[in-house]
């Protein structure tokens, strides 16, 4: 039986209910919701049944609460996130802009999922983990990435594997030290999850055929390419696959990319076919921007199941 492990920022998510550009002037807000893009990721696991734990660190504030009780509830194993009697939950205010695109105010370095610490504890529970999900947006600390570090050595050289999702954000590409981190975690990948020109990140390739091919040549078992409304393609080195996007009202994207990934590594993990985890984690993705927030739209197996089988009517 596989357990899914992730490591990184838990937050919460604070939405702003009116468009517009940023925060600089006052406007209304909607929230706290439990958010963080390897939270949203593991929960979605739990939430389809599969085992799942997560490493990370909150305050003892509500905030924090809002995210353990949640994670609790879908099936996830909290023992490895610590409550820091100090520390303040890492926060995340998000306001869309007319054309779609986001601008974010994040606090996550300096919260207390900015001071995750591998000890004997959490080296414990790697122990019981099969898969690590990596999420770039967690390389934002160097106690972050030393953790994830020291998670993959432990679960590659006991037969395990790792994805990997870039989920790169423009506002924390430059913390210090992350491209070097995303260039480690990616060497170590078996399952690559990016979207729109992350697939470039790592290549110099000119096309996306020439990025897939070197990353296949890589090593990189398997590629799935995320593609917003357009649904997803699957490359591993016999196999092209795409599954367009299911048509559905767009009403938050946040969070699309997480569930996907989730859903399509726990099929993936349990040997379901490429078209099926393909299918499923589409339906993951749909499914998630059609509920404002970032881990609301999580689906469990029948949610899918039925939401599938009305698509295709
Ligand atoms: P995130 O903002 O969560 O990081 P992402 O960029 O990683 O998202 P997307 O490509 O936006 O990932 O979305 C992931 C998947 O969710 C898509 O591949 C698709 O299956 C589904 N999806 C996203 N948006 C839509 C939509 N508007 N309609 C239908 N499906 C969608
Ligand atoms: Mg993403």
């Amino acid at each position: 039986m596989h357990k899914i492990l992730t490591i990184g920022e838990i937050l919460v998510e604070i939405i702003a209910t009116e468009k517009g550009d940023g925060f600089r002037q006052a406007t209304p807000l909607i929230g706290p919701y439990p958010s963080g893009a390897p939270a949203i990721f593991i929960d979605q696991v739990g939430k389809l049944g599969q085992a799942a734990a997560m490493i990370s660190r909150v305050g003892n504030d509500d905030f924090g609460h809002v995210n353990l009780d949640r994670l609790k509830a879908d099936g996830v194993d909290i023992s490895g996130i610590a409550v820091d009697p100090l520390g303040t939950t890492g926060s995340a205010f998000v306001r869309y802009r007319a054309d779609g695109s986001r601008a974010f105010v994040f606090n996550i370095r300096h919260s207390a999922c900015g001071t995750i610490r591998f000890d004997e504890a959490t080296r414990a529970l790697v122990g019981t983990c099969s898969h690590l999900h990596v999420m770039g947006s967690s390389l934002y600390a160097p106690s972050v990435v030393e953790s994830i570090i020291a998670a993959i050595e432990i679960i590659k050289s006991a037969g395990g594997t790792v994805s990997f999702d870039p989920n790169l954000r423009p506002e924390i590409l430059d913390s210090p030290g992350m491209r070097e981190a995303l260039q480690a975690v990616l060497a170590k990948t078996d399952v690559f999850l990016p979207s729109g020109q992350e697939l470039f990140l790592f290549t110099q390739a000119k096309t996306e055929a020439e990025a897939i091919a070197e990353l296949l040549a890589a090593g990189i078992k398997v590629v799935v390419v995320k593609r917003g409304a357009d649904g997803a393609s699957y490359f591993d080195r016999k196999t092209t696959l795409s599954h367009p996007g299911f048509a559905v009202e767009e009403i938050d994207p946040t969070g699309a990319g997480d569930c996907f990934g989730a859903t399509f590594v726990t099929f993936w993990l349990n040997g379901a076919k490429p078209a099926e985890a393909l299918e499923f984690a589409n339906a993951s993705g749909a499914r998630a921007v059609m509920i404002s927030g970032p881990m609301e739209g999580a689906s469990t197996r029948a949610d899918l199941e039925t939401f599938i089988t009305a698509k295709k009517g």
